[in-house]
């Protein structure tokens, strides 16, 4: 049977150092595709176009949705962030596996579209930890701290819908913990259901 991609959907509050942990684990796991997104939001100093993300205008996301460019899209802080169809047809088709990093909307639509694909949420420790490590960012303002403090408390009932949750307490268990939960995906008895035909087969 020909090996078929599979999807690593991973949330978090934002702050919750899920960029930092995913940096980590693609760097151990090269054949690893990371899903680029497009948003409407500007670059920060060290984050470069088309690496980690596609950044385009409003009115250009806004075409993309038109002509039904996106797997699935919402805006959060009042940016658009969405998920282009490319990102995903190609590596599945590939047979690679493919890592997003999406908000809690984005990954129920994968979900539901995507039924087979993890889903892990990655959390600091507490809140309060969460708005020491936005602060240390130096990119967010009063406002934009407060706004992103209060998206985390929206997303903490949608928790319970994920796969996985991690921790993150500390960045090299955190990535190892999902390097862990990415290599044991390939036992899962329904990505083996082949297996069980040929033995099945076999014994007739
Ligand atoms: P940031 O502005 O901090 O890079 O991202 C803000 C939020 O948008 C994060 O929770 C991130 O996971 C989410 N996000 C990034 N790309 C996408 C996407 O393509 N789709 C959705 N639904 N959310 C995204």
């Amino acid at each position: 049977m020909e090996r078929v991609g599979i999807l690593f959907v991973i949330s978090g509050f934002s702050g919750a150092g899920k960029g930092t942990i995913l940096k980590e684990v693609l760097s151990q796991m090269p054949d690893l595709k990371f899903s680029v997104s497009a948003t409407s939001r500007s670059p920060r100093v060290d984050e470069i176009d088309g690496v980690h993300y596609h950044f385009i205008s409003n009115d250009m996301f806004e075409k993309y949705i038109e002509s039904e460019a996106f797997v699935e899209y919402a805006k959060t802080f009042n940016y658009y962030y969405g998920t282009l169809k490319s990102e995903i047809e190609n590596p599945i088709r590939e047979g690679r596996d493919v890592i997003f990093d999406i908000n809690v909307v984005g990954a129920k639509s994968i979900k539901e579209q995507y039924p087979d694909c993890i889903t892990v949420f990655v959390t600091p420790p507490s809140l309060s930890d969460l708005r020491i490590r936005l602060m240390g960012r130096n990119s967010e303002t009063e406002e934009t701290l407060d706004c992103r403090i209060k998206e985390a408390k929206k997303e903490i009932i949608e928790m319970q819908n994920y796969d996985y949750i991690i921790v993150n307490d500390d960045v090299k268990k955190c990535a190892n913990a999902l390097i862990s939960i990415i290599k044991s995906a390939k036992y899962q008895t329904k990505r083996n259901i082949d297996v069980i035909k040929s033995l099945s087969e076999e014994q007739k």
